[in-house]
């Protein structure tokens, strides 16, 4: 799933590439896909795109008239620019093509989603508050007013595992499970961590932690085109999704705890003291 440092490259790769011109036609493949109807999506058409923004994990491209286009990406969807895109609009049906937004010089983007679950979500609003998702979101780790005070406070009086804490959108925007195993692997903390628990001192290197990690990944994927951002994101992971690979610090055995829908990964020697994390304690980590 595309986390803050991808979507925030992607909004930089259309802000240089979309950025003053005109949507010719925008078209959803299906209509699960779009989930607001008013505005209608053919009012996008003619509309300048004056910016691109992102909100956590959703991209907001907005227009002249005072639209926002905005687009959450889910577990399996990607975005695809394409120079020259197909003039004919996409055809409802197995394909993973699910929106396409074509511009006045030929070029757009395609979004796509992989997989028989569809929940990549695109919204046209006045408003970007109007998107439920959106206007529940907590602070975002990479505004200037995210301070380390503002991290102990939404930690504290949590009595939840910080794995999940890092993952909440509600209480931090933009960062999911690749980049929560990142940031403790880079904090030194065992995912089960109990989030009000922390010292004040443990509370700066989570800090600087979550900061440096999605700094870093921003860096790296700098410049890419929108295709090669899933590769670079792959590449540039320490512990997530490696399990039983060395962890590039220690070169102890990445160690993985499965869930139902997803798993966490983690290096035993650098969080959690040696010892494996137990199986059974991994059901509270879902709720
Ligand atoms: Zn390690």
């Amino acid at each position: 799933m595309p986390e803050l440092p991808e979507v925030e490259s992607l909004a930089e790769f259309l802000r240089a590439h979309a950025t003053g011109h005109a949507v010719a036609r925008a078209d959803a493949a299906s209509f699960s896909v779009l989930k607001t109807f008013d505005p209608p999506l053919t009012s996008l058409s003619g509309q300048v795109i004056a910016g691109v923004g992102r909100h956590g994990k959703f991209l907001d491209i907005s227009t002249d008239q005072g639209l926002h286009l905005i687009m959450h990406l889910a577990r399996a969807g990607w975005l695809r620019w394409r120079e020259d895109l197909p003039t004919a609009p996409p055809k409802p049906g197995k394909s993973p093509l699910a929106f396409r937004l074509a511009l006045d010089d030929g070029s757009g983007f395609d979004l796509t989603e992989a997989g028989t679950h569809k929940r990549l979500a695109v919204y046209l609003v006045r408003d970007p508050a109007e998107v439920p998702g959106v206007a529940t979101l907590g602070p975002d780790p990479l505004g200037a007013d995210f301070t380390a005070d503002t991290l102990a406070g939404l930690l504290s009086g949590r009595r939840t595992q910080i794995k999940g804490v890092l993952r909440d959108q509600r209480i931090i925007a933009g960062i999911g499970n690749a980049y929560s195993d990142e940031v403790l692997h880079a904090a030194k903390m065992s995912p089960f961590k109990i989030a009000a628990s922390m010292t004040p001192d443990e509370v700066a290197v989570l800090y600087d932690a979550i900061k440096t990690t999605l700094h870093e990944a921003i860096e790296r994927s700098a410049g890419l085109a929108a295709a090669d951002l899933k590769g670079e994101k792959k590449s540039g992971l320490r512990v997530h999704g490696k399990a039983g690979q060395a962890c590039p610090i220690c070169g102890d055995t990445i160690r993985e705890v499965s869930f139902a829908d997803s798993a966490l990964q983690y290096c035993p020697t650098c969080q959690t003291g040696g010892k494996p994390l137990a199986d059974r304690r991994l059901s509270r980590l879902l709720k």
